[in-house]
């Protein structure tokens, strides 16, 4: 078995690591308070997380759910009992048709009650979110829906179909590239790629990822920015890189001459 490259091995041990502290963080990440929180007219600590994965994907795009996220971390130790691919086309609409309600209905709770303050811990007995063994039943069903759908969906599973928090950084990535802003980005040299499909054999999302460099547009809303194909790629094809999107500048070059 071949050792993964360094930049892999940390990236790994980091969402393992954000798994293993899931116990302490789990609330910051409830869809549950934050509806509480829209019914109270309070922003608690999900509200305002959200709203730091959507600022973070401004800039960063979903590196969030590559690097650092817990339900990410649970998924990627799935890998070795269910690796299987996932046809994206259809399932990666399921996580909208959820989240769509879900969102609206914060909205509406908010427009009823309005915003009358911040509280990080709402609702909750102390920071560490398992304070008392009545909070573990919440913490084995949300680490049981996503174990479950990594191992029968296939690869990341859970991301495509049910990840609430996932639609909040892919419009935080397409507003920035609306703007257009400066973004960490996947680079392709098309010259240098042989089609091999290591890169694909990799990528934890599934993404087919020779015909993003064959077509010339690496941005794909499922595109976690791990970077597992970048270190897969023994042709140097693929790279990171950051700053404004040269396809984003060409689409804007092009808008502006009409
Ligand atoms: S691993 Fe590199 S050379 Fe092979 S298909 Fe992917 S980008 Fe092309
Ligand atoms: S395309 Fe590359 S960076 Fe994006 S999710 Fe797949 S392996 Fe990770």
């Amino acid at each position: 078995m071949t050792m993964a490259p360094r930049r892999q091995r940390l990236r790994r041990s980091l969402i393992i690591i954000s798994f293993i502290l899931f116990p302490i963080t789990i609330f910051y990440f409830s869809p549950v308070l934050i509806i509480m929180g829209a019914t109270a007219g309070v922003l608690a600590g999900a509200a305002i997380v959200f709203l730091c994965q959507f600022l973070s994907a401004l800039i960063l795009g979903r590196a969030f759910c590559g690097w650092i996220c817990p339900a990410g971390g649970l998924q990627e130790a799935c890998f070795p009992a269910q690796a299987r691919r996932v046809n994206g086309k259809k399932s990666d609409w399921i996580k909208y048709l959820i989240w769509v309600p879900w969102m609206g209905t914060i909205i509406y709770l908010f427009t009823q009650s309005g915003i009358h303050g911040v509280d990080f811990f709402f609702m909750m007995e102390s920071p560490i979110s398992l304070s008392s063994p009545a909070q573990y039943p919440i913490y084995i069903s949300v680490t049981a829906l996503i174990f479950v759908l990594a191992l029968t969906v296939g690869r990341r599973g859970f991301c495509h179909t049910a990840c609430w928090m996932a639609p909040f950084m892919v419009a935080g990535a397409k507003f920035s590239r609306f703007l257009p802003l400066p973004t960490l980005y996947l680079r392709a040299d098309a010259d240098k790629c042989v089609e091999c499909r290591d890169c694909t054999a990799q990528c934890p999302m599934s993404l087919d990822v020779p015909a993003m460099v064959q077509h010339g547009n690496m941005h794909n809303n499922e595109c976690i920015l791990c970077g597992s194909c970048i270190d897969a790629c023994q042709r140097q094809s693929l790279s990171y890189a950051f700053g404004v999107n040269p396809v984003e500048k060409a689409k804007d070059a092009h808008l502006r001459e009409k």
